[in-house]
């Protein structure tokens, strides 16, 4: 998702994302150069591709895709990572939900700080609440934020909830109580699921968890490509 700012409880009021895009390229030509904050007293970073620990856990990398706000890929690469002792975390709550019938679907995980930018960059300023400063980056850069759904084990098939994956509207809000019942249990089994080890929900987003240790990790800025391609484990 794009990546959400601490204040951002208000919907717009129209689908601001597509109409504006172009204008809002234009303008990022101007803007002056940024570099990813410089922190110090960090954790070493120990980032490792998710599904090289649990091949179950499915991906659905929609920045990897044109399926995405920005409308184009923005990854290179469908793969998703986050800190080790975050990922294992995601594990831990995948096999959780496996006595209820599911599995995680992962849609994004840790995000180079350059995505952030282009995210800042590509954003109408007045919607800058919903973005990620790149000045300070996000807990997706730090590798310890994560958006994921759930799929049913004896479908494969994602569940429905109470609204889509970056959909930029109070159906996306975790406590939004509009939808189908069914919708709301599947949110409420995730949640659970993800409290239970550490995650902690955005107040905007019911897709996307914060690992609790994810002050302790730096910024980072590191492509995929850079990092281990870990061969998937057979399940
Ligand atoms: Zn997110």
């Amino acid at each position: 998702m794009i990546e959400p700012a601490a204040r951002a409880r208000q919907p717009p009021a129209i689908d601001w994302r597509r109409p504006v895009l172009a204008l809002a390229l234009g303008a990022a030509s101007c803007a002056p150069a940024l570099r990813p904050p410089v922190e110090t007293g960090k954790r070493p970073p120990d980032l490792v591709e998710i599904v090289s620990l649990d091949p179950t856990i499915r991906l659905d990398v929609r920045y990897a895709t044109a399926n995405n706000f920005v409308g184009r890929p923005v990854y290179k690469e469908g793969r998703a990572f986050l800190q080790r002792p975050a990922a294992e975390a995601l594990v831990r709550a995948h096999r959780a939900l496996r006595e209820k019938g599911y599995g995680v679907v992962v849609f994004d995980g840790y995000r180079p700080w350059r995505v952030t930018k282009l995210f800042w960059n590509v954003t109408p300023e007045d919607k800058h609440e919903f973005v990620a400063d790149p000045r300070t980056g996000s807990r997706h850069n730090r590798g310890c934020a994560v958006d994921l759904s759930l799929y049913d084990l004896a479908t494969g098939r994602e569940v429905e909830m109470p609204s889509g994956y970056d959909e930029m509207t109070e159906r996306a809000y975790p406590d939004y109580q509009g939808g189908t019942e069914e919708a709301r249990e599947h949110r409420a089994v995730l949640r659970a699921a993800m409290e239970a080890e550490g995650f902690t929900v955005y107040a905007s987003e019911w897709w996307h968890y914060d690992y609790k240790d994810w002050a302790l990790y730096p910024v980072l800025d590191v492509p995929f490509s850079a990092l281990v391609r870990t061969r998937r484990a057979t399940p």
